[in-house]
């Protein structure tokens, strides 16, 4: 007999899943909000012109295809600090950051979590409920045991802050706290700056290792705006981590363009940790590939590019507001009773629009509308040639 005869059959990814019954939905009218990805106006997925222009010198040039350090290129792991921390952040004047190139956020979060459990494997992860449906898998795939700290209050369509709060003053010691930097997957709710600055001082009380993921930044307000949280961080003195991405700011998802970062006490430290990092990522894929890093550490680093990226990264930006603006007009415009306004506050890419499970399955069967069934949708999905129909099939399950 083979020896795969009794493998079982692993459960489908659930948004993996939702796309392909999307695939094989062959009503013309059908839309994807399941997804988390940005579609431009027209429906595709952008190609910046920023990353167009760095592509083409790079292309040019032809340049060989030598084996990059394990840590990834140091231009690129550089820019990637500054855009993170700050041209100025004294973190790095005193070398207190150490990052390495990743595959995509995932990469990071990866090389990441095996690196802490080898450092403290004796800690929990928690992570926020509800959170990105790959933080659990991730965090447990690397042996830890991972728990949730209360998050969204549902009828309140905002962060369960108190509750946030208590949880985290009961853990123990050194246990590991994910926590979305910005624009929250999947509810788009975000902390105020006041409640970060609480966030930290439970932190640093408790002993309690901050784990920042990063994966809109420049979504929500902008670049320096969204990473409020890890200044703030960065300013209390802790040491923590920060998993970063490109693929949403630069539109680069299957180049997977991401970095892990370090932030420690000393430049001794710092040292210390890199190499630590440096053999986790030899073991698991010994180097990253050249091409998304090299393409994105030439934009931050021309003036020229960098500003290109900004006005489209801003373009991004707005037109997801525009949509969640509009959406909540046209709903109001239908005659839903129902106040939506929420929609508008909530920040980046997505928004828990408190639909059900049925009513996401009625959607999904009468209207070729897709989402989570949380009720999660990709407001970066809609367009104006589509949105009158979402919410359309909206008003019509609601
Ligand atoms: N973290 C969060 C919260 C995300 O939403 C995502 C992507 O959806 C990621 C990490 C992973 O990003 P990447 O595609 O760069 O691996």
């Amino acid at each position: 007999t083979s020896i795969f005869s009794a493998v079982e059959m692993a459960p489908r990814d659930p948004i993996l899943g939702l796309n392909e019954a999307f695939g094989a939905d062959t009503r013309t009218t059908k839309v994807n909000l399941g997804v988390g990805v940005y579609f431009d106006e027209s429906g595709k997925i952008p190609l910046l012109d920023a990353v167009k222009r760095a592509e083409k010198t790079r292309i040019e040039s032809l340049p060989a295809r030598g084996y990059q350090p394990i840590e990834g290129a140091p231009a690129y792991n550089q820019a990637v600090q500054k855009l993170l921390f700050g041209n100025d952040s004294p973190l790095l004047a005193e070398g207190r950051v150490v990052t390495a190139q990743a595959l995509g956020g995932t990469g990071a979060l990866k090389v990441g979590a095996d690196y802490l459990r080898r450092l403290l494997p004796d800690a929990k992860v928690y992570i926020s409920d509800p959170s990105w449906e790959n933080h659990r898998a991730l965090f447990e795939t690397a042996g830890f045991t991972v728990e949730t700290y209360p998050y969204y209050d549902a009828a309140a369509r905002g962060v369960n802050f108190d509750g946030m709060a208590a949880c985290l003053k009961s853990l123990p010691a050194g246990s590991i706290v994910v926590l979305h930097a910005c624009c929250h997957n999947p509810t788009g709710a975000d902390l105020t700056e006041a409640q970060w600055r609480e966030i930290i001082e439970i932190t640093k009380a408790r002993g309690l290792v901050g784990f920042l993921d990063m994966a809109y930044q420049g979504f929500a307000d902008g670049i320096a705006e969204d990473a409020l949280a890890l200044n703030l961080f960065a300013a209390s003195g802790l040491q923590f981590v920060v998993s970063s991405s490109f693929s949403k700011s630069f539109s680069l998802y299957g180049e997977r363009v991401g970095a892990l970062s370090i932030v420690t006490a000393s430049k001794d430290e710092s040292a210390r940790v890199m190499s630590q990092i440096k053999r986790t990522i030899r073991t698991n894929y010994s180097n990253p590939p050249t091409h998304g890093g090299s393409v994105v550490a030439a934009v931050l680093s021309s003036p020229e590019l960098r500003n290109v990226w900004e006005t489209e990264l801003a373009g991004m930006r707005d037109r997801i507001r525009t949509m969640r603006q509009s959406f909540v007009q046209k709903l109001q415009a239908k005659g839903v009773a129902q106040d939506f306004s929420f929609i508008i506050k909530q920040r980046g890419m997505f928004s828990y629009t408190g639909l059900s499970a049925d009513q996401v399955a009625r959607m999904q069967n009468e209207f070729g509308v897709y989402a989570v069934s949380t009720g999660r949708i990709c407001v970066a999905a809609m367009n104006t040639r589509n949105i009158d129909y979402v919410v359309d099939a909206v008003a019509a399950v609601l």
